[in-house]
């Protein structure tokens, strides 16, 4: 027998757990529940596609309490761990982002929903446990299992099991009776029941407990949306995408004829903190005819649209379908399509008839979806329809159509301007005379907003122009060429002395108070631009 220790943000994040910073204990079930389910998936595909030989025809999940011993064990006959596999998943927190969760949970002590978001699923056992015990044998794998105990305390101990089924149990020691469990008695039937009911419902393999099996296992995306209660579908989505809070928006697709799918997507109401890294969990679920193939598609869903959670259920699909034949596949590609717009007429809808749900999505998320202006030309129009930017119209942002409706005689370009920040483009000296003749201009803050200004040609045929390029003149200055007169001589001196600094030295309508300031060659690359390109390493 070996003991080891927790690495060191399990072990904070196990600390949590036992002094117990959450009120509903009853996740602790749900996660166990979800693992074992997982688990079931994995062995299923393993038998599909890996040719794993091993027995999948009677996948399912077992409930035992014993109320004498307080005990409540979990058992799947799913894929299992390998001695080294519950080492590295059991002992460690692999997911990025930990430290900040970690600073975020302690703050937010009654912000359950933060929980479970970067994958603390089984530690939540030791909310109510004062030591558990896990056993599993990976399928496929001869000779014995791995028995893998701890009380939560910075230690675990590993050892060999003889006779160790294939799969996993997980059995939770409950801790002693006071009067807070007398409430919450996990060993008592009517309470597991009620738990299992409340939160795994769809979970598709039979949960058992003796003869019973306790969840109806319908896949909720085959129902139609009103039989399904908001709740059923929140813990779905919480199953799915680890991610505590209630989804934004629902969606529900179907399609019949040639090529059958189902569809059933959410808008999250927060960002994850991990939107912008490239190893960020991403894509949707692939189900063919009801049976798991694969989390995390990419294939179905591009990546600026990344945060949309859900699953595809695809009926004419083979069920040992790889990663690199989905890529090719047509069919694919034409849900993907079908998906990308009604997520973006989903985003409209909200737009035009609820304001404020629009603005959270467009908080959270409107970073991510401007991205892509720049991958996906065939949307670029529809996406622009349901963005919206920081403009010296008001405090409120404001979309491109109404931006348009109160252009000015004469006007005949959306004029903007990017910075870090809305003072800091407020406050540019370029802004003086624009603001000063009653000129709206857009306030661009977001490091994508440099690169798609530069890569979308216009909006409903007026060009996008920035106010900081040599070239723009407000209508006024184009009537009336600058007449140099008495200036002339300032010019020159100030042209020889900043000969090595400027390109050139020019009179100009922008300004009203500042006296001077400097504006980039149409051409040149603006300097927040300069900025992000040196960030990126380029
Ligand atoms: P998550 O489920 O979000 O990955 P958990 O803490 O719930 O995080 O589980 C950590 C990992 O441990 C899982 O990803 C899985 O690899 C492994 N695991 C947990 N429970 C089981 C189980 N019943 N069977 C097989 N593997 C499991
Ligand atoms: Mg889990």
């Amino acid at each position: 027998m070996e003991t080891l220790e927790f690495q060191a943000e399990a072990r904070q994040l196990l600390q949590l757990m036992v002094h117990s910073i959450y009120s509903n204990k009853d996740i602790f079930l749900r996660e166990l529940i979800s693992n074992a389910s997982d688990a079931l998936d994995k062995l299923r595909l393993a038998t599909l596609q890996d040719g794993l030989e091993a027995d999948a025809t009677d996948l399912h999940i077992e409930l035992e309490a014993d109320a004498e011993a307080r005990t409540l064990t979990v058992r799947d006959n799913g894929i299992g761990m390998t001695r080294e596999e519950v080492v590295e998943l059991i002992g460690t927190i692999a997911k990025s982002g930990t430290a900040e969760l970690l600073t975020k949970l302690k703050e937010a002590k009654e912000s359950p929903e933060l929980i479970g978001q970067f994958g603390v699923g089984f530690y939540s056992t030791f909310m109510v446990a004062d030591k558990v015990e896990l056993v599993t044998r990976k399928a496929g794998t001869e000779g014995h299992g791995t028995r893998w105990e701890s009380t939560g305390e910075g230690t675990f101990t590993i050892d060999d099991e003889p006779d160790a089924p294939v799969g996993t149990t997980v059995t939770v020691h409950l801790r002693p009776k006071d009067e807070e469990d007398a409430l919450y008695d996990y060993t008592d039937t009517p309470k597991i029941r009620e738990i299992v009911k409340k939160y795994s419902d769809f979970i598709s393999f039979p949960i058992r407990m003796g003869d019973d099996t306790l969840n109806s296992m319908k896949a909720l995306w085959a129902r139609p949306r009103s039989e399904v209660s908001d709740e059923e579908y929140h813990e779905f989505y919480r199953h799915i995408s680890h991610d505590w809070s209630e989804p934004l928006e629902i969606i529900n697709m179907r399609a019949e004829g040639t090529f059958e799918y189902e569809a059933l997507l959410f808008l999250p109401s927060r960002a994850p903190h991990d939107l912008f890294q490239r190893d960020a969990r991403r894509g949707l679920q692939l189900y063919v005819k009801r049976v798991f193939i694969m989390d995390d598609s990419r294939e179905l869903i591009p990546d600026y649209l990344r945060f949309v959670k859900g699953v595809v259920d695809a009926a004419d699909l083979s069920l040992n379908i790889s990663r690199e034949i989905l890529q090719q596949d047509r069919h694919i590609q034409m849900i993907r399509r079908r998906l990308v717009k009604k997520v973006l007429s989903t985003i409209k809808d909200l737009l035009n008839n609820n304001p404020e749900k629009y603005a959270t999505f467009w908080r959270e998320f409107g970073r991510a979806v401007k991205e892509g202006l720049l991958n996906d030309s065939d949307n670029q129009k529809a996406i622009l329809d349901v963005a919206t930017f920081a403009s010296t119209a008001g405090s409120e942002p404001t979309t491109l159509t109404a931006y348009l409706e109160r252009m000015k005689e004469g006007q005949d370009e959306i004029y903007y301007l990017t910075g870090d920040s809305r003072s800091q483009v407020e406050n540019s000296p370029h802004m003086e005379a624009f603001q000063a003749q009653g000129y709206e201009v857009l306030i661009l803050t977001d490091p994508v907003d440099e690169i798609w200004v530069e890569a979308v040609p216009d909006y409903d045929g007026k060009k996008f122009q920035s106010i900081a390029r040599g070239s723009v003149d407000l209508p006024k200055d184009k009537e009336e060429p600058e007449p140099e007169g008495d200036f002339a001589p300032l010019l020159t001196y100030l042209k020889e002395q900043l000969t090595e600094q400027v390109k050139d030295v020019r009179l100009s309508h922008r300004l009203t108070t500042s006296a001077a300031c400097l504006v980039s060659d149409t051409d040149d690359i603006t300097p927040a631009l300069e900025k992000m390109y040196r960030a990126m390493g380029q």
